[in-house]
């Protein structure tokens, strides 16, 4: 009787090593879990981290971009230096696992797994200070905030490259319905720019009765909104991908009045800055001369979350080699197109050549619930995988000799 088996990756064994070490991470992780706290307020998280990379033996600063931490090694006498990414924030859902370690702190929770990037990326730091060779800086970047609050556009105005320079960025993100053990990625834009816009529309105030006397501000709001849609629809090159939602309408309090004023809020995404600029001055001429016509007036406050999230090609590679190695072929799905999604790690991959890659979660009931749902939580067997590929990320990049 003959089997035949493919040969295990090359560095199968790496992933092993990490699952036989995980639990004390897994430990980390459930009590950042049961403690979470919301971006920019992530004190007892860093003091945690700051503390676990001082007792390895990292160099470590406290206080980039507010609640940020890096942490430092240098060996040998390369130039070459990386970064290593993860986010550390909570999101302001009660959660509902019922789990031992669910969360202790109202309206607060873990749930788009930032508990178990923190405890990934502190498992590859931890192996990578004892066991790992070699040759060159690495960083590990611990960032505040990545929940639309800009806490890596935080860091990089704080000097964050400047007073840590690296060669190139990675980061991960578990992902819900992508097994555990499987890597996801695409090269070039991964993910979309997001902008939060706020229109104010401004009219004249009247009884209901007598619209003659006011300028309806509800009626002009009605009118934008359907010409906002002309927008994707008539001005954006068809092969190319972008949204505006209007998610939200407010004015006016009762039938018979007409108010002063309503406000208009906007998702805007688009995956190259080409289109993301056109849709900017597009939003606003609309919203403007639309109110005009009516005789209103709008003004448009827009406020940038993130950019189109870019992954450079040789550092794509090199976490595609490196994913394989870990995983084999079978285990690196390679993503046919981009989502709307979008990601603060975009700010980093703005500066420098950087890659990001999805971290199988699982499928069904165990890992598969989605991000930002009260039921949500990452899964703990996904840590060995996630902390092998920053761990060989690091050995191939600064490879000694
Ligand atoms: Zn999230
Ligand atoms: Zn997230």
């Amino acid at each position: 009787m003959t089997q035949s088996h493919a040969p295990a990756p090359e560095r199968a064994a790496l992933v092993e090593t990490l699952r036989e070490r995980r639990a004390p991470f897994v430990q980390i992780r459930h009590d950042i879990h049961a403690h979470p706290e919301l971006g920019f307020a992530e004190t007892r998280t860093s003091s945690l981290v700051a503390e676990k990379l001082a007792e390895w033996g990292y160099e470590v600063t406290t206080g980039i971009g507010g609640t940020g931490v890096v942490g430092r090694i240098r060996r040998g006498a390369s130039e070459r230096a990386i970064g290593l990414r993860a986010d550390m924030d909570a999101l302001p859902i009660q959660e509902n696992t019922g789990l031992p370690y669910a969360s202790t702190v109202a309206q607060t929770m873990h749930a788009c797994g930032h508990d178990g990037h923190t405890a990934t990326l502190l498992a590859a730091a931890h192996y990578l200070a004892t066991d790992a060779a070699f040759d060159g800086t690495l960083n590990v970047i611990f960032q505040p905030a990545e929940e639309g609050l800009g806490g890596a556009s935080r860091m990089i105005a704080d000097g964050l490259f400047e007073r840590f320079p690296c060669d190139q960025v990675f980061a991960l993100h578990n992902a819900p319905g992508l097994p555990v053990g499987h890597f996801a990625v695409r090269h070039g834009c991964m993910l979309a720019s997001s902008d939060t816009v706020t229109i104010t529309v401004t009219g004249r105030g009247a009884h209901g009765a007598m619209p003659q006397l006011g300028c309806d501000p509800i009626v002009a709001s009605a009118s934008i909104v359907m010409a906002l849609q002309s927008i994707v629809a008539r001005n954006v090159e068809p092969t190319r991908a972008a949204v505006v939602t209007v998610g939200a309408i407010h004015a006016g309090k009762a039938g018979n009045v007409i108010p002063e004023s309503a406000t208009l809020q906007l998702s805007v995404r688009a995956l190259d800055s080409e289109t993301r600029n056109l849709l900017e001055t597009r939003i606003r001429s609309i919203a403007e001369l639309q109110a005009q016509s009516y005789g209103a007036t709008a003004s448009v406050e827009y406020k940038a979350i993130s950019r189109p999230l870019v992954n450079e090609q040789k550092a794509t590679d090199l976490a595609i080699d490196v994913m394989q190695s870990l995983v084999g072929k079978t285990g690196l799905t390679m993503m046919p197109e981009a989502v709307m999604g979008s990601e603060d790690f975009s700010w980093m991959t703005e500066k420098l050549p950087g890659c990001y890659v999805l971290l199988g979660n699982g499928v069904g009931s165990v890992g598969g619930c989605t991000v930002h749902n009260p039921g949500y939580d990452f899964n703990d067997e996904a840590l060995p995988y996630g902390a092998a590929w920053f761990v060989a990320l690091v050995e191939r990049y600064l490879r000694q000799g």
